[in-house]
């Protein structure tokens, strides 16, 4: 069961609009997919034209609010959020760190879009960051759990030496989502994630955000979305509202499907990576960072061969991305990712355990 703090924030969650609510008002999210307001003299700011503001996508930021603990600002994907961010933090002349070992678009946006209007991009494994010269740095962008290797940043630990160099910390925390991981709590000073993943979680929806406390941060976040036009459709913005109801209750099963498969892998020869073992090298720094260890597994088979046996008799989707309802695979040294061609990224769902694990048991029956 997930700690009691956190069952309050998915409390908070589930029932930010019936809190709200005046007899006769609709239950569920309204969805209004209109562009534009009729126009008194002294408009509201947010009743203008639905690049600046829409009453769908401001009740799916003020949900997301309440599970971050500071404003949100909703985005287009993620990699929109994580764009915003770098837009909104950094000018020429700038310096931003990012993870050699993370996601890869944060690298090609660092390296190929920014970096010829004169941001200088630094890549850095995530286990050097700890030790890395962050002088002159303005921005630092990391992921924990990274992805996909799952390997843990202490969070506290970097935001003060961020903080000691005058360097931003963003927390890509697109693997934990706010309920299993709080990055702001912990020090860092924005927060970016990828809503396409276990937030939406019915693989239906690309949306990211981003969510700061700093006020003048949140209002230039703001504009850069604005002046850019990574807004949301309120469709997108709608189907979140509703997939985030549930978060809470798919998270408490994936997480518990996903320590239960890393197990029985490990039982099986093959090597996992998981923060919720014992033998993972950050499991401490994982139990005291996170309120649970996730629902993504890494797991390394002898070779390419083994790991496509495992997924044919499986039957285990293979797909790219994670966080879906659906248990599935990457292989992601097809990708390019600095990992042995045997290494699945495992994204565990919310099927009945049972059959999840006999799903498991034809895979390893078959190596
Ligand atoms: C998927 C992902 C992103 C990008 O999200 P999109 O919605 O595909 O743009 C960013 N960071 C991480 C860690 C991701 O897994």
């Amino acid at each position: 069961m997930l700690p009691d703090d956190i069952q309050q924030a998915a409390m908070r969650l589930l029932h930010h609009r019936t809190a709200r609510l005046a007899d006769g008002d609709p239950v569920a999210e309204p969805l209004i997919p209109t562009t534009t307001f009729r126009l008194g003299d002294q408009p509201a700011p947010d009743a203008i034209y639905s690049r600046y503001a829409n009453p769908t996508l401001d009740g799916a930021e003020a949900r997301l609010a309440e599970v971050e603990g500071a404003p949100v600002v909703l985005s287009t994907s993620g990699m929109a959020a994580i764009a915003g961010v770098m837009l909104a933090c950094l000018k020429a002349g700038d310096r931003v760190v990012v993870p050699a070992d993370g996601y890869f678009h944060t690298r090609v946006l660092a390296g190929d879009i920014l970096a010829p209007l004169g941001i200088e991009a630094v890549e850095v494994p995530t286990r050097d960051l700890a030790a890395a010269d962050l002088s002159g740095v303005s921005l630092v962008v990391v992921e924990t759990p990274s992805n996909p290797g799952l390997e843990i940043v202490d969070l506290p630990a970097l935001a003060a030496r961020c903080r000691a160099a005058g360097a931003r910390l963003c927390v890509d925390n697109t693997f934990c989502t706010g309920l299993l991981q709080r990055p702001l709590a912990l020090g860092a000073d924005v927060v970016v994630s990828a809503d396409t993943k276990a937030a939406g979680g019915h693989s239906d929806l690309l949306l990211g955000h981003s969510a700061t406390a700093d006020a003048a941060l949140e209002a230039r976040l703001r504009d850069v979305r604005k002046f850019t036009g990574a807004v949301p459709g309120a469709f997108e913005a709608w189907l979140l509202s509703r997939s985030l109801e549930t978060l809470e209750l798919r998270l408490e099963r994936m997480c518990a499907s996903a320590a239960a498969v890393a197990d029985r892998l490990a039982g099986a020869g093959v090597a996992v990576s998981y923060p919720g073992r014992a033998d993972h090298l950050q499991h401490a720094l994982a139990a005291r960072q996170m309120a649970a260890p996730g629902f993504v597994v890494g797991a390394t088979f002898a070779d390419k061969a083994a790991a496509e046996r495992f997924l044919d008799a499986s039957g285990i989707l293979r797909a790219t991305s994670f966080g879906g309802t659906h248990t599935s695979a990457d292989r992601r040294a097809r990708w390019g990712d600095a990992v042995p061609e045997g290494f699945l990224r495992l994204s565990v769902g919310i099927e009945p355990a049972g059959p999840l694990a006999a799903a498991v048991e034809r895979g390893l029956a078959a190596l």
